[in-house]
């Protein structure tokens, strides 16, 4: 994908809403819609010594230089959390920038479920996913011993548990397996028949072979309310001019020291901030245009990344399904990887299975009793457009297990909330979270596609400890960028060293 399309649809900071009467759940209005990243044909030279660091005429007078320990790109829950860890754990200063506002990017479509039930012990993720879900849990206990409304009226926490549903007998193996390795590696596990998932679960019917995985300590959040949080602790530290937050204000280009090679600065629409510590990049999806801004003209890295596009809906006041707990389906669990299988539904072209749509039913309540209702993944660039063909065959999806809505059309006139957010997407399904080999002072830290709220703080973490060069809680050697890449300037990804 060429570096200039991908910018030209910039964040929205807005979901797209069908009903006039309910406000944005997001703290911050959106200022505007119109936000876009760098253009390649208008980025400043990347990577300029500092001696020649000269931004355009018209921003040159204008630019207002700041100095800081670490400079973070991208507002979403990733860039806000190692914020928030940096300020909370070190004693350095940090700047965050976005090109819009934060939830304006993947972030603020996020069904918010903290969940182990579709993860594999032993996987490359696994101990991310379980020292981040442990990060959380330590979160809300904080937020609930403190003032000012509990966890989950301030972060949307709620343990609702989880259940991963299946509706055949091959499915119901697969859960028993899972319930048994989940089990094993000392998560509490049930697997539950079709008849004791109806009692558990009334609303929800998988058939007579069908049945569940049942994880009662599996947790959600609100993926606005836990950003709110967030920027709140983060800016409790501006006082003492450890922290600064510039929205609305792409960051464009590097600048770096003639003398030493190494970066020193981040140019932005309107600032340049100097970093004496490190760069952190965030940027979600848009990673792999930004570094290309960042890296030209000597491209020595292309970060794969990107982006998968997402809906969700979120159903306001709807009273035909009654939750108790979380669900997911089954086949979920293979749709973070982008391959066909048997409820993919539409392809722009059969053969290109990156173009594949596919749907897995996702459903929570919200600590509003709002029914949440995912979700669909494509790749198509960065369009923001609702497409209602696939909201029709998200409301499908959840029909085969909600018989309360199977057949019953859908109003989205009807105080419902359509959500899309762009999932940064890695092909070979991990994060990057590395330093880049050839600037030992810029990391990256993307590709969390449908698990960036669950492995935010994990993230954050592991950012911290390489900033610091401490040993880790987490092996990152799994996220890094060295030799993960190939060699090839294929239509793909490539990597060159
Ligand atoms: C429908 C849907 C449901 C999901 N549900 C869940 C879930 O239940 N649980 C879960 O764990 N995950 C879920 N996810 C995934 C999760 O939302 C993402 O993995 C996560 O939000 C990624 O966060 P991020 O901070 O990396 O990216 P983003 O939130 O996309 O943030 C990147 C930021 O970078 C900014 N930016 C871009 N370019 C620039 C620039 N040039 N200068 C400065 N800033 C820039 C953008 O404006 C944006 O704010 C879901 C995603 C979708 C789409």
């Amino acid at each position: 994908m060429d570096a200039a399309i991908a910018f030209t649809s910039a964040p929205n900071p807005s979901p797209t809403r069908f009903s006039p009467s309910s406000a944005s759940p997001s703290s911050r209005a959106p200022q505007s819609l119109s936000v876009c990243g760098p253009r390649r044909g208008r980025a400043l030279r990347a990577l300029r010594p500092q001696s020649q660091a000269q931004p355009p005429a018209a921003s040159a007078a204008a630019a207002k230089v700041s100095h800081h320990d670490v400079v973070v790109v991208g507002a979403g829950i990733v860039g806000l959390a190692i914020a928030r860890h940096l300020l909370l754990h070190t004693p350095l200063s940090v700047a965050v920038i976005d090109a819009a506002v934060p939830c304006s990017g993947a972030t603020g479509a996020g069904q918010g479920y903290i969940w182990m039930s579709h993860r594999t012990p032993g996987s490359d993720m696994w101990e991310l996913a379980v020292r981040s879900k442990q990060l959380w849990e330590e979160l809300a206990t904080e937020v609930d011993s403190q003032e000012g409304g509990g966890a989950r009226e301030r972060l949307g926490w709620m343990r609702t548990g989880s259940l991963l549903v299946g509706r055949t007998s091959e499915e119901l193996a697969t859960l028993e397996e899972k319930t048994k390795v989940l089990s094993q590696a000392g998560i509490h596990a049930e697997l539950l028949s079709a008849s004791s998932l109806h009692a558990l679960e009334p609303a929800v019917s998988v058939g007579k072979d069908g049945g569940a995985m049942f994880l009662s300590q599996d947790c959600q959040i609100d993926a606005f309310r836990a950003v709110s949080l967030i920027e709140k602790t983060n800016n409790s530290y501006s006082s003492e001019g450890r922290y600064m937050e510039l929205y609305n204000d792409p960051a464009m280009s590097l600048i770096r020291s003639e003398a030493t090679g190494t970066v020193e600065a981040v140019q932005t629409s309107r600032n340049i901030l100097y970093a004496r510590k490190a760069v952190v990049v965030a940027s979600g999806a848009w990673t792999r245009s930004l570094l290309h801004s960042f890296l030209e003209p000597a491209l020595t890295l292309d970060i794969p990344v990107k982006p998968r596009k997402g809906h969700l809906l979120v159903l306001e006041k709807f009273d035909k399904v009654k939750l108790n707990h979380a669900l997911m389906e089954v086949g979920y669990v293979d749709h973070q990887i982008a391959k066909s299988n048997s409820t993919d539904t539409v392809s722009e072209s059969s053969e290109d299975e990156h173009a594949a749509l596919s749907i897995s039913m996702t459903a929570t309540l919200d600590t509003k009793g709002n029914l949440v209702l995912g979700s669909s993944r494509e790749f198509k660039g960065f369009s923001r457009e609702v497409d209602k063909s696939v909201v029709k065959c998200m409301w499908e999806r959840a029909g085969e297990f909600f018989p309360a809505i199977k057949n019953v059309p859908l109003d989205i006139d009807q105080n419902t909330q359509i959500r899309i957010g762009h999932r940064p997407y890695m092909p070979d399904g991990k994060p990057v979270i590395d330093f880049i080999p050839d600037l030992p002072n810029v990391l990256i830290a993307t590709g969390h596609e449908g698990n960036g709220l669950t492995m935010a703080l994990g993230t954050a973490e592991m950012v911290t400890d390489m900033i610091l060069g401490n040993p880790g809680k987490v092996d990152c050697s799994t996220f890094s960028i060295k030799y993960r890449f190939s060699a090839n300037f294929g239509d793909d990804f490539i990597y060159l060293m």
